[in-house]
């Protein structure tokens, strides 16, 4: 007697690459939230951020995405990430010499950035003190202030 087991139903967050379903059913609920379909490749994408402390480029995610067989382009990564963006998940980071970086981290803080190696870490917005801001051309008002301390390796 043959038994065989029934297929298994599409969108169960069973599979090596998939988030465990209950991650995957709070990571599905944050995309709706913020109109985002919940297509695999934006849960894919999302399962690899949010909730997490990162700092990545596009290219990094790309790497780390291509290995899931969702099929997904840099071209798709970058979209994905600006929708993310839009929604209020990431923030795109810009540093000098670096390609954008997006940053899961969405709350006000500081960042230091060791450009020779390239690494980025938090400083906690409460660890640094910005006085003396110049007034504002008329019409503007200040929306925030984040300072990126540059940091070389010692000589010797
Ligand atoms: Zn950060």
């Amino acid at each position: 007697m043959h038994t065989h087991l029934p297929p298994l139903p599409r969108g169960t967050g069973v599979g090596p690459d998939e988030p465990e379903p209950a991650r995957r059913a709070c990571l599905t609920a944050i995309l709706r939230m913020s109109g985002l379909r919940p297509t695999r490749q934006r849960l894919d994408l999302a399962d690899r951020l949010l909730g997490r402390d990162r700092h990545v480029t596009a290219e990094q995610l790309y790497c780390e995405a291509s290995g899931s067989g969702h099929g997904l382009s840099l071209a798709t990564v970058y979209n994905t990430l600006r929708q993310f963006q839009g929604a209020g998940l990431v923030r795109e980071l810009a540093f000098e010499g670096m390609r954008s970086v997006f940053d899961t981290d969405t709350s006000r803080h500081h960042h230091f950035y060791l450009a020779d190696e390239p690494r980025i870490l938090d400083i906690p917005a409460d660890c640094l003190a910005v006085s003396g801001l110049p007034g504002v051309p008329d019409g503007y008002e200040i929306d925030r202030v984040e300072v990126v301390v540059r940091l070389r390796r010692k000589a010797g």
